[in-house]
């Protein structure tokens, strides 16, 4: 991976912004971090040329929800290693979740995690602070200093916040201070210890479930509490028809409510853990192909705000052994746009426009982030896309430390080629 700061002509790209009613071939100069000509053939005058034919130049690709494990679990990964899988999976930032040794629950922890982005200088890594401190849902972290230091939302992803009281209080809190929260939905006395959705396949297996209800529930008190409150959530990794109705609903009636989905759950079905495969334990688990469609057409009506990787990487040992045992996660952001160009763009569920709100103007949104665009004057966060380039999923091969993903040895058609953070170019 390399990155340059003179100046660079992307020539004869397809251009798709739908945010400036842009779909059409033509050039993009960026030089001093910005969009200085756009459109037409232009005078690459020194530059250095990307040759572009048939590539999609688009705004630079967000994800919602990683894990890159620093500080202190960096045998898992790291800022470095994250973020390095990040740009090599077509992201100009992502948002990196709490939950590492220590819990970023302070200013001094976001801090630190900004400026291990900087340091790196990679995507943007955008911190995300705990909603209770430690994580532990017992009392408030310090949500407005986090704020202040730089926080772009709150999570206590990972697990649910098992209290309404506490989810009350947090809401009412991180709506003062202008922060979402990203909430990970999974009452704890309805999930027990089930590794895999409650049904046929857990029952064959011997293996206990967790059911839909575990989900759903919170999914439901929580919209509750915003219509009571106000305050503004973002559903994180649904995984249910249930709970896609229920924001459908929820949207309808004009709540601040937002909603993401990964590409295994998208893509995947409970099937996937047949023969024990460990690389397809997840939380929320795989559910059955009814839900998996609703969660598509959840995406496709606009219902589902952004794909999220959930990002989860672990060490291969710590994702062999026996399934009961085994790590809960997927390494997924070096396949996420692959799966997605392949599998709903492709086949024409989602149009490239649609793909961009989804992966780049709904995540935007979420962080309150401003939206990134194809623009004479934008300050150039890119990604540029192959759509047509035939590849096979080598788990060894990634950036990331994790390798764990139940799409090893897929053939995927389409990735990203390289992308502008900030103004500076780096290939994927
Ligand atoms: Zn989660």
């Amino acid at each position: 991976m390399t990155w340059t700061q003179r100046p660079v002509m992307v020539r004869g790209a397809r251009l798709v912004d739908p945010g400036e009613g842009l779909d059409e071939v033509g050039d993009c100069l960026v030089a001093d971090g910005r969009i200085r000509a756009l459109g037409g053939r232009g005078d690459a005058d020194g530059a250095q040329v990307i040759e572009a034919e048939g590539l999609w130049l688009v705004p630079g690709l967000v994800d919602p929800h990683v894990h890159l494990r620093e500080p202190g679990l960096t045998h898992k990964e790291d800022i470095a290693t994250g973020a390095r899988a990040a740009v090599a999976g077509g992201f100009v930032a992502v948002a990196a979740m709490p939950n590492t040794r220590p819990v970023v629950d302070s200013p001094e922890l976001i801090t630190y995690v900004r400026m291990r982005s900087d340091a790196v200088g990679l995507c943007r890594v955008l911190p995300v602070g705990a909603i209770t401190r430690g994580q532990a849902g017992r009392e408030l972290a310090q949500i407005g200093d986090m704020a202040a230091a730089g926080a772009v939302a709150l999570s206590d992803d990972g697990q649910g916040v098992q209290s309404a009281g506490m989810m009350r209080c947090a809401l009412r809190y991180a709506s003062a201070f202008g922060l979402p929260l990203l909430l990970h939905e999974q009452d704890d006395t309805l999930a027990g210890d089930g590794v895999v959705h409650e049904g046929a396949v857990a029952t064959r297996l011997g293996l206990a479930g967790q059911p839909r209800e575990a989900e759903e529930a919170m999914v439901l008190r929580d919209v509750h509490l915003v219509e009571r409150n106000g305050g503004r959530i973002h559903l994180c990794h649904l995984s249910t028809a249930g709970a896609v109705q229920v924001v459908r609903e929820a949207k309808a009636r004009g709540l601040r409510v937002s909603a993401e989905v990964t590409p295994h759950h998208l893509l995947l079905t409970d099937e996937a853990a047949r023969g024990y495969d460990t690389r397809a334990k997840c939380n929320p688990p795989l559910r059955t192909d009814g839900d998996r469609r609703a969660l598509v057409d959840g995406l496709v009506d606009g219902t589902i705000d952004c794909i999220a990787t959930d990002h989860a990487p672990h060490t291969d040992d710590e994702k062999e052994g026996d399934f009961v045992s085994a790590a809960f996660g997927i390494s997924g952001l070096e396949t996420a746009l692959a799966l997605v160009l392949t599998h709903l763009v492709d086949s024409g569920r989602l149009s490239p426009a649609a793909l961009v709100e989804r992966m780049s103007f709904g995540p935007c949104r979420v962080l309150g982030l401003c939206r990134h665009r194809l623009r004479e004057g934008a300050v150039a966060n890119l990604t540029l896309i192959d759509p047509g380039v035939r590849w096979t999923v080598e788990p060894q091969r990634f950036h990331s430390r994790g390798h764990a993903t139940p799409f090893a040895g897929a053939r995927l058609k389409g990735r990203s080629r390289g992308v502008f953070v900030d103004g500076r170019w780096m290939a994927s």
